[in-house]
């Protein structure tokens, strides 16, 4: 194997001790501690333990997290209302409602429900508007976290060939859009690939940086790139999962084959995953520093 492994592990540690930091300079200075309410709907297991996660982390940097899990038939109108409660909750700095939500919820009505202000996932209307426009704003957590990554391995991204697969709301999309702006981390030629994509190969092998988030497992292989290539697998897959026995995570990514021929490549586990979580810490440090300057202007 010749690629550099970036470990998305070590890298959101590094990102994690600033973030301490930062949060026990703000309870020095101004006595703000950042707050993030997460809430649950519902029993997903997959969910849980992302939302379990993300509680974790908070309590280890310590931003004062409180975890919210109301049963799979909560009404919307009942969820909106909650959200409408921890909008004026001078303690809370961050709402995240944990997505997917139960299919009688309108996702979209509850995330434009959530201040903009608060909105740490980065999926408020405002914010992806803003995030377009180039403006200063939340920025998406798996998109930023790309970037940091790509930023702290050193990958040059100006004039560099991007090729993105996968057009979701929450990946795909705006890191396309983030790559392309003009500045740091960006200002890449972008190319974005999904389903309806006629020669997928002929777009990946000119990849300079290939970022694949399309959540099938281990669809890239060697052929599909280039010799030198920068891979960002996004893809979070499960395979194997037997009644008895668990689960093996892969990524979207044939690891090994592909790692012969790169130049880098992120892991599965350990490459885009931690770095998401320690955006949305990022994310609500910001959003309790924002809450501070308002209190002071
Ligand atoms: P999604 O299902 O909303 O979107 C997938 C996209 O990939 C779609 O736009 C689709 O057009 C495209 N696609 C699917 N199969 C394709 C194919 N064969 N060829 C070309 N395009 C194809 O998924 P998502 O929410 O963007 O997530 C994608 C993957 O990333 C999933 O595995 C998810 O679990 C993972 N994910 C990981 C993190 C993390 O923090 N590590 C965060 C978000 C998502």
């Amino acid at each position: 194997m010749s690629a550099t492994v970036i470990r998305g592990s070590e890298i959101a540690q590094t990102i994690r001790a600033e973030i301490a930091e930062e949060v026990k300079k703000l309870q020095q200075e101004q006595q703000i501690t950042p707050g993030l309410v997460t809430i649950l709907v519902g029993e997903d297991p997959a969910s849980q333990s992302y939302v379990a996660a993300k509680n974790k982390t908070a309590g280890q940097l310590g931003i004062h997290s409180k975890q919210l899990t109301l049963p799979a038939e909560t009404s919307e109108a009942d969820l909106l209302e909650i959200v409408a409660r921890y909008n004026q909750d001078e303690t809370i700095h961050g709402i995240l409602v944990q997505l997917p939500l139960p299919r009688h919820i309108d996702e979209g009505k509850v995330l434009f429900a959530i201040d903009p202000a608060k909105d740490v996932d980065g999926f408020h209307p405002v914010n992806v508007g803003k995030m377009v426009l180039g403006e200063q704003c939340f920025l998406p957590c798996t998109p930023h976290g790309i970037l940091e990554l790509l930023s702290r391995s050193g990958v040059e991204t100006s004039g560099a060939e991007v090729v993105i697969i996968g057009r979701s709301n929450i990946v795909g999309k705006p890191v396309a859009n983030l790559m392309l702006q003009k500045r740091d981390s960006g200002n890449a030629t972008v190319t974005l690939c999904h389903t309806r994509t006629r020669d997928l190969q002929f777009h990946t092998r000119r990849a300079d940086i290939l970022i694949v988030a399309a959540g099938v497992a281990q669809m890239i292989g060697a052929e599909d790139v280039k010799e030198g290539v920068v891979v960002i697998d996004v893809g979070v897959n499960r395979v194997g999962e037997t009644a008895s026995g668990k689960a093996k995570l892969v990524g979207d990514v044939d690891f090994e084959a592909v790692a012969a021929k790169a130049a880098a490549i992120t892991p599965v586990p350990g490459g885009v995953g931690p770095m998401t979580i320690t955006m949305l810490m990022k994310n609500t440090l910001q959003a309790a520093r924002q809450a501070g300057e308002l209190q002071t202007s």
